[in-house]
């Protein structure tokens, strides 16, 4: 018998395509236990953003589901640490055998000594994180805090608005100018491309502003090149341009923005010239872009993810959202600005509903970041991390500084446990591995942040072999710790009901999705009311100034300058997402993926490459204080000089030195919101020879 079961995308990734799954009845055989099979994978064709297409990764996601690689059944280690040698074992002997070391470690060193880390791996409302929240605060283990991305940019709108929301980012079909910063769309959020084309061929002018010529810049009508980190600058110069020339909407500044007067006089010194000096944008370009962006009311800036990757992540965003209030943008449907819609279901889906503080002792824990798991596993004491649990992600590869995180996950005396699809590097490192389910076996709510729609997924099949989604996981492990609070033992469909508001559930299983309670076209600021106290637009801002933060836009350069003084690093280094066969560090290992991206490289400019007697395809050595990296070099012209690139996402074993970009990237701190500076890194590179071993 042929079905179809709709379902929703739960990769990392903004657009969270609805799909339809094809399943069939099958005779039992080899990995599969269930007669069950999933035979096609199509994206939902009523989907309104997706629109029935899925990218070529998810077009494949069968094939990884039922991937011979797929980890069916709990392991236990039986080699050295990060060998990546296990044995089978009972779900029974591995919980056993994790209670045991959990209640051990609990005694001794107390619940801190037990971190959780996990990311958007598996996003969705209760397998990204729900029950966990209750079993960790049962343990009263360290807390994870911060944030790979998104937060830092809502933190950064949020300094000025005084809440994380901007526009609906399919609002810029209506714009007449659409300014794409920092941000790839046409890879990272392919299914806003058409809205961009949508205002393209009603006359708008696509402008795109990266550090490096993507596929993005390549499909917009002008390219803008700022240094790394330097956007702020650029920023601060378009409003001394737009004030200077009054392409200001005086009417709706005094209206619904406070702080102008401060912000004209601050940026009166924000000249072009002073502005190129810091971000090597040639002040004509400046001068021409704010004069095309004060000119055009209806004018939309597009930015996502990428950009909060600096020291001045948050300052970022919270200089930005300044731009569309000065030129009173705001007024239009298709003027202002959009980033990650995430915020906006916030009152359809109540997160906080997971959490039970009543679980603890009440006694305050421990708040680590998940941007310094390398510092929290070598550095951290009283209590030194004794255990640490992962899921949803692949932090030996994904995360900063990750030479660090190795050199901690390879110690003897951490006790870890990942719970994973696939032999990752850092499921390599554990000591105990449990079988996750994947997004077809499973159940879930997914909200986007990347539109305004809920997605439904409903499992197509049963879990292949003795998988578990992650909420079975925790059950279980509860039940294994003799834990007994009933609420550690709800349900999913209990979670998914206890956390929706004004959802008409049915409907969503119904339909696949539905839009969040926010009108279509809606633009949440042509008549003011921002979330401020004073509901006016912050251009001064006493609340950052409260937090310590500059009140007004700020340039700050990050730490690690090439113009700080006698530099050992000259070359600013970026690791943008490069292919269109991974998602993240997804994908990397499969056969249909990874080998057909080729290996790692090393992109340079042609006079990068040339002063250091490199062409293509010489093995180069890119290094600085944290890790040294042995690629081939691809000679680019995406680049400009001062400028290398690393795209990040294959696994060590492809890279010759057993190490990745991360292994490079700096994990200084955002100024607020909790993100990392992979983007603040710098590099030098120099010709492979037997004089410079890896
Ligand atoms: S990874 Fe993104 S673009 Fe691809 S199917 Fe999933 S949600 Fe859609």
């Amino acid at each position: 018998m042929t079905d179809t079961v709709l379902g929703t995308c739960h990769h990392d990734c903004p657009d969270s395509c609805g799909w339809v799954a094809t399943v069939e009845d099958q005779p039992a055989s080899g990995v599969q236990s269930s007669q069950r099979v999933v035979v096609k994978l199509r994206g939902n064709p009523d989907h309104p953003f997706s629109q029935g297409e899925l990218c070529p990764k998810v077009n494949r996601f069968v094939d990884r589901v039922y991937d011979p690689h797929r980890l069916l059944t709990p392991l236990i280690r039986t080699g050295p640490k990060g060998a990546a040698e296990f044995r089978n074992a009972s779900w029974d002997e591995a919980l056993a055998l994790v209670a045991e070391r959990i209640g051990e470690i609990t005694t001794t060193y107390g619940g801190e000594a037990v971190l959780p880390w996990w990311d958007a791996g598996t996003q969705g409302m209760i397998q990204e994180s729900s029950l966990d929240r209750r079993f960790f605060a049962k343990l009263g283990s360290s807390r994870r805090t911060g944030s790979l991305c998104g937060a830092t940019a809502s933190a950064g709108i949020w300094g000025t608005y005084g809440s994380p929301r901007a526009a609906e980012p399919s609002n810029v079909q209506f714009a007449d100018l659409v300014v794409i910063w920092a941000t790839n769309t046409k890879l990272t959020n392919r299914h806003l491309w058409p809205f961009v084309e949508s205002a393209r061929a009603n006359g708008a002018r696509i402008v795109a502003i990266d550090t490096m010529r993507t596929a993005t810049v390549e499909a917009a009508d002008e390219f803008i090149q700022p240094l790394p980190g330097t956007d702020v600058a650029l920023m601060l110069a378009m409003m001394h341009v737009l004030i200077r020339d009054n392409l200001i909407d005086a009417t709706y500044i005094a209206s619904h923005a406070t702080g102008f007067a401060e912000l004209a006089e601050h940026v009166s010194e924000w000249t072009p010239q002073r502005a190129e000096a810091i971000c090597g944008v040639d002040a004509g370009v400046i001068e021409q872009l704010a004069t095309t962006y004060g000119n055009t009311p209806q004018s939309f800036i597009s930015t996502l993810i990428g950009a909060e990757h600096h020291e001045n992540g948050a300052m970022f965003f919270r200089t930005l959202a300044c731009l569309p209030v000065l030129t009173g943008a705001w007024r239009h449907p298709g003027g202002g600005l959009s980033k990650s819609s995430g915020s906006w279901f916030d009152d359809n889906v109540d997160l906080s509903t997971f959490d039970r503080p009543n679980l603890s002792d009440g006694s305050h824990r421990r708040g680590v970041s998940m941007n310094h798991l390398g510092r929290a596993l070598t550095e951290l004491d009283d209590p030194p991390v004794k255990a640490l649990f992962a899921w949803n992600g692949n932090p030996a590869v994904t995360v900063p500084n990750s030479a660090l995180i190795r050199q901690g996950l390879l110690r003897d005396d951490l006790f870890t446990v990942v719970s994973e699809q696939f032999m990752t590097d850092t499921a390599a490192h554990a000591d105990v591995v449990f079988p996750a389910t994947t997004q077809l076996e499973q159940i879930d709510v997914v909200p986007a942040w990347g539109h305004m729609y809920l997605g439904w997924n409903e499992a197509a099949i049963a879990p292949l072999g003795d998988c578990v989604p992650n909420t079975e996981l925790w059950r279980r492990l509860s039940a294994a710790m003799g834990f007994t609070e009933p609420e550690l033992f709800e349900t999913d469909e209990q979670l998914i009901d206890s956390a929706l508001r004004g959802i008409d559930l049915d409907e969503l299983r119904r339909t696949g999705f539905v839009r969040i309670d926010v009108e279509a076209d809606h633009n949440p600021y042509t008549n003011g009311g921002f979330a401020t106290p004073s509901g006016k637009a912050e251009l001064a801002s006493d609340r950052l100034g409260d937090m310590g933060q500059p009140r007004l836009p700020t340039y700050t350069a990050p730490t690690e300058r090439p113009e700080h003084g006698d530099q050992p690093y000259p070359l600013y280094l970026t690791s943008p997402k490069h292919h269109t066969r991974f998602l993240n560090s997804s994908y990397a290992s499969l056969p249909k993926h990874g080998p057909r991206e080729g290996g790692p490289f090393v992109e340079l400019d042609p006079h990068d490459a040339a002063s250091r007697g490199l062409g293509e395809g010489d093995d180069a050595e890119i290094f600085n204080d944290r890790a040294r990296l042995t690629l081939p070099v691809r000679i680019s012209q995406r680049l400009r000089p001062g400028l290398v690139a690393i795209p990040f996402g294959w696994w060590t074993n492809d890279h010759p030195d057993g190490q990745t970009v991360n292994a490079l990237t700096s994990d200084a701190l955002s100024d607020w919101g909790g993100g990392v500076a992979y983007g603040d890194t710098l590099v030098q590179v120099a010709a492979a020879t037997p004089d410079n071993p890896t």
